[in-house]
């Protein structure tokens, strides 16, 4: 290879990789196009991914633990403190690169800012921001940062602590931010997994098209609503496609998905 073109900083992970020529896609921007669209819906879900997290601590909400749970002496500590600190790693990751992105972007402190101190002039001291519910932060974090990820895997390398205040400062760029927070929802949504039941069912998704395969749950299940009055839906797990479970149950008496109703 004679000219040194830049690639993907995704590398192998890179969502176009051209398995030919094993190399990331070429660009000239830190991560490609088809990366940054992947990241896109993984750093929305995080807000609720925090929130079905926040579920976890309440046994009585979800029947699966609240049946373990009965007749037992032991309290499921374990999970919660990962949980926890789960919890805590993602505001942290959210609110430290989301103060990064108003701080680049010019954008103002969120209207209920905390009054501003004298001491909190410089970087180094920035202003706090205002104290709100840890599951707000994380929705007003994610907030400014989903609709900005070009900007934000475009920010040059700046001291933070990655994944926790007690962590040693080291400098990160926007993009690896990117990847951090993609990998955050995947650690979540791995931790929900244990303990959330699915529910496999039959079908085709009508979003991308994949079909199920002989011995292989999926591509479509339904999720066990945790609340009463919780929406039924029947989501596909190959596209993260979700619809209401009434279509589903039409589709399965005619084989063929209904229209889906455009949102106003
Ligand atoms: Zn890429
Ligand atoms: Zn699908």
């Amino acid at each position: 290879m004679g000219g040194q073109e830049h690639v993907c900083n995704s590398g192998e992970q890179c969502r176009a990789f051209d398995p030919v020529a094993k190399h990331a896609y070429p660009t000239t921007d830190p991560l490609c196009r088809a990366c940054l669209e992947h990241a896109q819906p993984a750093i929305r879900g995080l807000v609720f991914d925090y929130l079905d997290l926040a579920q976890l601590h309440e046994p009585s909400m979800s029947q699966a633990i609240a049946e373990r749970a009965s007749g037992s002496k032991e309290r499921p500590i374990p999970i919660s403190q990962h949980v926890e600190a789960l919890q805590a790693e993602i505001i942290h990751v959210a609110t430290t690169w989301e103060y990064e992105l108003r701080v680049a972007c010019h954008l103002s402190d969120p209207h209920n800012s905390a009054p501003i101190a004298d001491w909190h002039t410089t970087l180094t001291k920035p202003v706090p921001l205002a104290k709100v519910r840890p599951g707000a932060a994380v929705q007003r974090a994610i907030g400014v940062i989903a609709p900005r990820l070009d900007r934000l895997a475009a920010l040059p390398a700046t001291a933070v602590c990655p994944a926790g205040i007690e962590d040693q400062p080291v400098d990160m760029c926007g993009w690896q931010a990117v990847q951090q927070l993609t990998d955050l929802h995947g650690r979540a949504r791995a931790m929900l997994g244990r303990t959330t039941r699915r529910f496999w069912i039959p079908g085709e998704c009508w979003a991308c098209q994949a079909h199920p395969v002989r011995g292989v749950d999926g591509p479509l299940y339904r999720s066990e609503p945790r609340f009463e009055g919780d929406p039924m839906q029947v989501n596909c797990d190959k596209c993260s496609a979700y619809r209401a479970y009434p279509d589903y149950e039409t589709y399965m008496a005619t084989l063929l998905w209904p229209e889906l109703e455009v949102a106003a």
